[in-house]
């Protein structure tokens, strides 16, 4: 049983690294889905040009079989470029060959009529894979460019050049067909680009959202989150001091109840605007909570955050907001800390909560540092 588990899982895993090769986070989720589909085609169209390049050598039809089988090198040279991810572009590079050698494939097979003059049936597979693999644009360019020697095989070097012989409704109806069938695939992948647009902008505008207070337009606790940790690691490799304060209205209840909901909302606003115009550019600032805002300060010693701390407090409580036409002093309380790595982020905000805390204690309107606190 052990055994069967290891072997499904070196086979799940070996499947899914051939498939996924060239695939790379920094792409986007289309990009990625394209090399997927660029692997599987390479690795399809290597296997079925293999078999019958083999079968036309047996069938001593060595024209045929060396074609075919230059072909399946030709998958195979793109399913390589795949997994070597040191080449530069290799996933630009391998559907430009996989298309181009797909092109050449067709011609020869429309030239030659393949196995019984069964040849052209194949080329319908072209649009698609052109459009899908190149874009609409590139798609129809190489997809007319292949229409238009196609044409001039057919008609114009029929005779002296085209071996298989075709009647003129059949290479009509050929060209029609194809035409038709290059049309839906443009109209198709057209549609499916645009329609994958749209979903990644909704996605990327909820992406946004979530991260967002829709309020205060500050980022959320959920949004900051990621700044706090790319700046940790940041300020933990460059051995860099890492500020955290933690900020909370006073007395917002009173607010709340005196000038309703409507009028805190206001309050938030104008604070959530002072404090933003009071950061510096690298610097963060969010609502943390109901009425409790987050700074976080890379390249600053707890020291230099109180001087911040204690010029928003000041601004603040001499910036009063209009609510029902009265002049209305708002104040708040700062808890700062800065982040010892040693002891991690969650014991940096405890510390500046407690800060916060004694602050409000003494009367509120204050500053008060984690190391203030140790000498109280
Ligand atoms: P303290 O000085 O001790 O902080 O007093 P406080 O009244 O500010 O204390 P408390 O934290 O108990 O009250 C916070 C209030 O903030 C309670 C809640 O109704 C209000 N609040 C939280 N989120 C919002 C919001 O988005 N809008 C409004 N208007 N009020 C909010
Ligand atoms: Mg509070
Ligand atoms: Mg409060």
């Amino acid at each position: 049983m052990r055994l069967i588990n290891t072997i499904t899982d070196r086979v799940t895993r070996s499947v899914n690294w051939l498939i996924t090769s060239g695939c790379k986070q920094v792409y986007d989720e289309d990009a990625n889905r394209k090399i997927i589909v660029i692997n599987l085609f390479a690795m399809v169209g290597m296997s079925i040009t293999f078999a019958l390049g083999i079968s036309a050598m047996i069938d001593n039809d060595r024209v045929l079989g060396i074609v075919l089988l230059s072909s399946s090198a030709l998958f195979g040279l793109c399913k390589a470029l795949l997994l070597h991810s040191k080449v530069l572009y290799n996933h630009v590079l391998a559907p430009f060959i996989l298309v181009v050698s797909l092109a050449g494939l067709m011609l020869y097979l429309v030239i030659t009529g393949g196995v019984a003059n069964t040849g052209p049936l194949w080329i319908y597979v072209l649009p698609p894979v052109a459009m899908f693999f190149a874009g609409v644009v590139y798609g129809v360019i190489t997809v007319a460019v292949f229409i238009t020697l196609c044409s001039y095989i057919l008609f114009a070097a029929d005779g002296w050049f085209v071996v298989a012989h075709y009647t003129t409704e059949f290479k009509l109806r050929l060209l029609y067909s194809f035409a038709t069938v290059t049309f839906l695939s443009a109209f198709y992948e057209h549609s499916r680009q645009t329609s994958f647009n749209i979903v990644k902008d909704l996605s990327d505008k909820f992406e946004k959202q979530a991260q967002q207070d829709m309020l205060t337009r500050l980022p959320n606790r959920r949004g900051i989150q990621q700044f706090i940790e790319f700046e940790s690691a940041r300020a933990r490799r460059q051995k860099k001091p890492l500020t955290l304060i933690l900020c909370d209205i006073d007395r917002f209840k009173r607010v709340n109840d005196q000038y309703g909901h409507d009028g805190g909302d206001v309050v938030l606003k104008h604070v959530s605007d002072l404090f933003k115009a009071s950061i510096r550019e690298q610097d963060g600032v969010a609502r943390w909570g109901g009425e409790e805002f987050l700074f976080v300060l890379p390249d600053t010693e707890e020291s230099n955050a109180v001087v911040l701390a204690e010029k928003v407090r000041e601004t603040l409580a001499t910036s009063p907001v209009e609510l029902q036409q009265k002049k209305v002093v708002i104040t708040a309380s700062f808890g700062v800390a800065q982040i010892d790595f040693e002891q991690g982020l969650d014991k940096a905000l405890t510390l500046a909560d407690k800060a916060l805390y004694k602050a409000k204690e003494k009367g509120r309107n204050k500053v008060l540092s984690a190391s203030s606190l140790a000498r109280l």
